[in-house]
């Protein structure tokens, strides 16, 4: 039986070329990158020019990349660390109902330390306005913080008016690049970002490592949340995993160099997918902006059939559901909530993840089988011939 995983917003295989390239790191050059010898200076050579690989992507300068041990605890120091650090003066927080939980549980926290946060409601089709953003900041305003592109609708945000907005209101601005990284353009100099954070897993790279840029001019400050060494400028002590960061370094680069050829393939793919689906059944809803998006994702609803459903109908496909995405619960997805989407369409929310290492007729395969499941799950469905007899 086939096995195709379209779930690369979940989490991406690590590429053979990463892998390759960490290899040597386990057995050979193990050194610690802070020792004081050539097993540490070979680390740290290492180390650092992943630093350079990685600050290369968002054009930013290798000194102001820090490893982390992903983007969770990434994001968790850039907004707790940036709150506690300035905190005296501005105590207020905006976001968007959209974001992470890593993003939205941080600020809940601060919340307990008497924080103010203000969480925007995207568009019905899942834009956060800038002019919203704007509409929110005051003087006691410190930090916003807005994801470049949704992990559940692939939507891309415009990051640089509203890091644009920012700047000019003296506001620091931070986005989760976590799902934009290598798919769309991300300049921190022209998009006006403070600080920016992502995952190596989402880019083909191991789980467990990650990275945050923080601007240097503007010099923004951090409290730590971690304490021990002096690694990586002491806002994530411990030994750094050299492995893991040339791995990252490495899938950035890759990142990089594909981003327009890997784009290219994967639209022309989603695009055959999209209109196989869209020709072949009827009551079918993109969910978020139909243009302003990455082609990485699709998130559909097909009205009368519970995701839960659809995913058991077809066991051979990986794909999440409206109704699982987050966590373990079965929660109803709370982004497809905050953009009014009802309460019926949540629940027959699919996702599908495209990505680097998906084929044309992997997606046409999942794209007949979701055309057959549905129909057959519609015509045992009594609930789906009530709604479309009203409708
Ligand atoms: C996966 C993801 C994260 C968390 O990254 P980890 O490295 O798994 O901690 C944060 N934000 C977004 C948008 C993500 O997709």
């Amino acid at each position: 039986m086939r096995n195709i995983y379209l779930d690369n917003q979940a989490t991406t295989q690590c590429d053979p070329r990463v892998l390759e390239v960490m290899l040597p790191y386990f057995c050979e050059i193990y050194g610690n990158p802070s020792s004081d010898h050539d097993f540490g200076y070979q680390a740290n050579a290492a180390l650092e020019k992943a630093r350079e690989q990685t600050a290369q992507i968002i054009g930013a300068q290798a000194k102001d990349i820090l490893f982390a041990s992903g983007a969770t605890a990434a994001v968790n120091t850039a907004i707790i660390g940036c709150a506690r650090f300035y905190g005296k003066k501005r105590n207020h927080i905006i976001t968007s109902a959209i974001e992470h939980k890593c993003v939205l549980e941080s600020c809940k926290a601060l919340q307990e330390e008497g924080f103010e946060v203000s969480y925007l409601k995207p568009t019905i089709d899942g834009i956060i306005e800038p002019g919203a953003v704007e509409r929110l900041i005051s003087d006691k305003t410190l930090l916003a913080s807005v994801m470049a592109v949704n992990n559940e609708i692939g939507t891309i945000q415009p990051i640089r008016e509203i890091g644009n907005i920012c700047r000019s209101h003296g506001v620091i601005f931070h986005t989760d690049a976590a799902q934009a990284i290598g798919k769309i353009d991300i300049d921190v100099e022209k998009d006006n970002i403070s600080m920016l954070t992502l995952s190596g897993h989402k880019i083909y790279a191991p789980k467990g490592v990650g990275a945050i840029y923080i601007s240097s001019s503007p010099k923004i400050k951090l409290r730590p949340l971690i304490f021990g060494g002096g690694q990586e400028r002491q806002l994530f002590p411990g030994t750094t995993s050299v492995p893991l960061c040339v791995g990252l370094g490495r899938a950035c680069e890759l990142m990089h160099t594909e981003m327009h050829e890997v784009n290219d393939n994967i639209s022309r793919i989603k695009s055959r997918f999209f209109d196989y689906i869209t020709k072949n059944i009827e009551q079918v809803y993109l969910n978020g902006h139909k243009d302003k998006r990455v082609p990485h994702n699709l998130n559909m609803s097909f009205a009368g059939v519970e995701g839960e459903s659809l995913m058991m109908a077809m066991p051979e496909v990986a794909v999440s559901s409206g109704s699982a995405c987050t966590s373990d619960t079965l929660e109803p997805s709370y982004v497809l909530k905050a953009m009014g989407i009802s309460e019926d369409l949540i629940h027959t929310a699919i996702r599908f993840g495209f990505g680097r290492f998906t084929t044309e007729d992997e997606a046409m395969y999942v794209a007949q089988k979701i055309a057959e499941s549905v129909k057959k799950l519609r015509s045992m469905s009594p609930i789906y011939k009530r709604s479309s007899a009203i409708v």
